[in-house]
């Protein structure tokens, strides 16, 4: 491991989770700051739920450039933070905070991830009509970006649970923000989910189901067509049950790798100010 770059000017750049140690981001942009040859250096910590806001306090003093925030600190770092872009004020969440000399933004770049991956298999989403399943932290990002970057519909299909009556909240902010028109629907209702994937130009599944021990595809294959774009934010496995039913039909589809490193890209231009040679970290990092 070549560390001779590290010198006394390098700055902090973190990723703040519980786990965190997982993580592929001190890897992507650590080498993305050595191609370009600039002079930061990414770790990840692994935080006590309810030691967030010391966390962030310790990174503003140590005048870290910027940190990542994943599970569970997305919407609980909000409190710590001095402003919030538009899309994260749609999302109700934060994965990136730039520090402006103390100063605290939080944006999202989840969202710009996905919606990146989506346009480079070819996908315009102006006007589109797009059927979600879940609505967490990724899936309300991707909403809340999908709905800025110009697409009509989006149906959220989720389970009538205790945080149903949040995701309505959320749909009509988004509908009252922005062009696009968000409904919430019971993922338990079969018909109803057929009927919306088959008006949908793009299925994307945002829950966990189809990763680790829960192997299940949320929809039947029956409800896919040959024209239907299907994605899962889900990369590992890269194939999952619903992408292996996309595939078997012939449909375009995708898994969340690129969703991963887009929206590392977008983090690591809001710190630095330039691109992140995707092409390069795709290679080393992601295959
Ligand atoms: P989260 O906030 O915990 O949300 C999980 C969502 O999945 C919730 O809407 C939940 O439904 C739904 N869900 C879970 N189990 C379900 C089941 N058995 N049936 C129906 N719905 C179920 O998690 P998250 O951060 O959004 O992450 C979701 C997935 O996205 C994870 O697999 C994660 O690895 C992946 N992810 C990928 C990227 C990427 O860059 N590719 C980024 C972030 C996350 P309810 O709302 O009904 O409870």
């Amino acid at each position: 491991m070549d560390l001779t770059y590290i010198n006394g000017q390098t700055r902090l750049l973190a990723l703040l989770g519980h786990p965190a140690h997982h993580s592929i981001s001190p890897k992507m942009h650590t080498q993305a700051a050595k191609l370009l040859g600039l002079d930061y250096v990414y770790l990840a910590f692994d935080i006590a739920p309810d030691e967030i806001g010391q966390a962030v306090m310790s990174l503003k003093l140590m005048e870290a450039r910027g940190f990542n925030l994943t599970m569970p600190f997305k919407r609980t770092v909000i409190p710590y933070l001095d402003h919030l872009t538009k899309a994260a004020k749609l999302a109700g969440a934060v994965n990136t905070v730039i520090n402006d000399n103390g100063i605290l933004t939080g944006d999202t770049t989840d969202g710009y991830g996905y919606m990146e991956s989506l346009r480079q298999t070819g996908f315009a989403p102006t006007n589109k009509v797009m059927t979600i399943l879940g609505a967490g932290g990724a899936a309300t990002a991707i909403i809340a970006q999908a709905a800025l970057d110009g697409m009509k519909e989006i149906r959220i299909f989720k389970r009538k649970n205790q945080t149903f009556e949040d995701t309505l909240a959320f749909a009509e902010k988004v509908t009252g923000g922005t062009d696009c028109q968000v409904t919430v629907l019971d993922m338990a209702d079969r018909q109803a989910l057929a009927t919306s994937i088959a008006s949908s130009d793009l299925l994307t599944n945002a829950t966990n189901v189809g990763m680790g021990d829960d192997d299940r595809s949320l929809v039947d294959k029956d409800m896919l067509r040959r024209d239907l774009v299907v994605s899962d934010i889900i990369y590992e496995p890269p194939l999952t049950p619903l992408l292996a039913m996309a595939k078997d039909l012939g449909c375009s589809y995708f898994n969340g790798a690129d969703m991963l490193l887009y929206q590392g890209s977008a983090s690591f231009k809001a710190w630095t100010g330039q691109d992140m040679p995707v092409k390069e970290i795709q290679r080393t990092c992601f295959s």
